[in-house]
């Protein structure tokens, strides 16, 4: 089959692009997506189906990869389907996809952030997983992509002791400290814990004076979140110590959460982080509403990552209220992935008024049938890529094929203008 050429004259749509310091380029559905060009901050949400990964090539060329989706652990609501398919591990697609990416000189990795410690964010280890080539341990998600791209620096909730709330043990995280471990010893990895508050440990590493309107706020971990007051922060949860074991803060409410400002651009990525735990939240277990908090330190964006794959208990009305986002990337790994409640907080008026697009990577057929509503999501199945022109005064969304490895346009939209 020929897929008809469609050139979109971007420029055209935009309502007053007075802002842009450059025009557009043309993008032509059915043709790959021009290659990232410097000026331009490039965010792609990478489908492989069985999990969340992120990478994102900043102004200069510098690159952060956020997760590294990865096999998970079967159990229900069950995975979707590999993308683009079962042939090899969610990984090692991740790695293809980047390495795809980036230019032939720069295929390394600059950055790597593990928003927590999930199978579908940083890999599972299960009973097959494969050893690595070389070093002591085995192979999935983060530990995969390396084998295939080199990483200059891991950024995760835990380092050097992992033991917070309680010390890590599962056989997933015991793997991934020995990767750091060989990694650090044998290839001049660097490994540093989250900061929140900060805006430094994430940065332009090429050219960041030709970028000034460029940043990487640290906005949240370990439930200690930033004030908006320079780099302090506060606290969200109670003493540990005043707790029981059993009313600790879960992984997912320990998620990293961070924000990407580029001029007037903002863009919201919060992990696995949820409003409610469970059904019966009492107000003495407000604390574990962590995702209203991350909202007021980040304030208004023009786009975000919906927080835990648009699950039911995730992207609270009060959470979206305070972003207001224009457009929606719901990263879904599995059957309700997103939830009828959550769609619906996502496109409601009443959660706050005005337009806004919804693209999920993924949708299953029970899926389809439950989330009332889904099949006016601006896309439901693909990689979805946010544009940013040089500057940040505006963005596109790109819609990618995730059949194969042409990755071919699918469907353009915008520009937007950043707010
Ligand atoms: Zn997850």
């Amino acid at each position: 089959m020929t897929v008809k050429p469609l050139i979109i004259l971007a420029l055209g749509l935009l309502p007053d692009p007075a802002g842009a310091q450059t025009a557009p380029a043309e993008v032509e559905v059915g043709q790959s997506l021009p290659a990232w060009s410097e000026g331009e901050l490039d965010i792609h949400h990478i489908n492989t189906g069985r999990g969340e990964a992120s990478f994102l090539v900043f102004p200069d060329g510098t690159n952060l990869l956020v997760d590294a989706s990865g096999k998970t652990v079967e159990k229900p609501p069950f995975s979707l389907p590999t993308r683009p398919d079962a042939s090899r591990p969610p990984g090692e697609w991740v790695a293809r996809y980047v390495r795809h990416v980036l230019p032939p000189s720069r295929r390394t990795i600059d950055y790597a952030l593990l928003s927590h410690f999930h199978g579908d964010h940083m890999g599972a280890i299960v009973e097959d997983s494969p050893p690595a080539g070389e070093g002591d341990y085995r192979l999935s998600g983060i530990t995969e992509i390396a084998e295939h791209l080199p990483i200059g620096k891991i950024i995760d909730r835990g380092w050097p002791d992992y033991a917070y709330p309680k010390p890590l043990k599962s056989r997933t995280v015991t793997n991934y400290r020995q990767f750091v471990e060989w990694q650090t010893k044998n290839r001049g990895l660097e490994v540093e814990r989250f900061e929140p508050g900060r805006a430094d440990q994430i940065q332009l590493l090429r050219r960041p004076d030709a970028y000034p309107q460029f940043e990487v706020r640290n906005l949240m971990a370990n439930g200690i979140v930033w004030t908006g007051l320079g780099s302090e922060t506060r606290a969200l949860f109670p003493p540990i110590e005043s707790l029981s074991p059993g009313d600790y803060p879960i992984e997912n409410k320990l998620s990293i959460a961070v924000r990407v400002t580029y001029g007037k651009f903002d863009y919201f990525t919060g992990g696995d982080l949820s409003a409610a735990g469970d059904e019966t939240l009492s107000s003495a277990d407000a604390w574990k509403n962590v995702e209203t908090p991350a909202a007021q330190a980040s304030g208004p964006v023009d786009a975000m990552k919906a927080n835990h794959h648009g699950s039911w208990d995730a992207n609270s009305a009060a959470f979206l209220g305070i972003l207001r986002p224009r457009v929606i990337v719901v990263t879904s790994r599995a059957e309700g992935h997103p939830a009828v409640n959550a769609y619906r907080r996502m496109t409601s008026q009443a959660t706050w008024p005005g337009p806004r697009d919804v693209f999920v990577t993924n949708v299953s057929p029970a899926t389809f049938r439950t989330t009332y509503g889904i099949e006016d999501a601006a896309s439901t199945q693909g990689h979805v890529v946010i544009r940013v022109a040089p500057g940040g005064a505006s963005y596109r969304v790109f819609v990618l094929d995730d059949a194969d490895e042409e990755r071919r346009v699918k469907a353009a939209f915008g520009p937007y203008v950043s707010n």
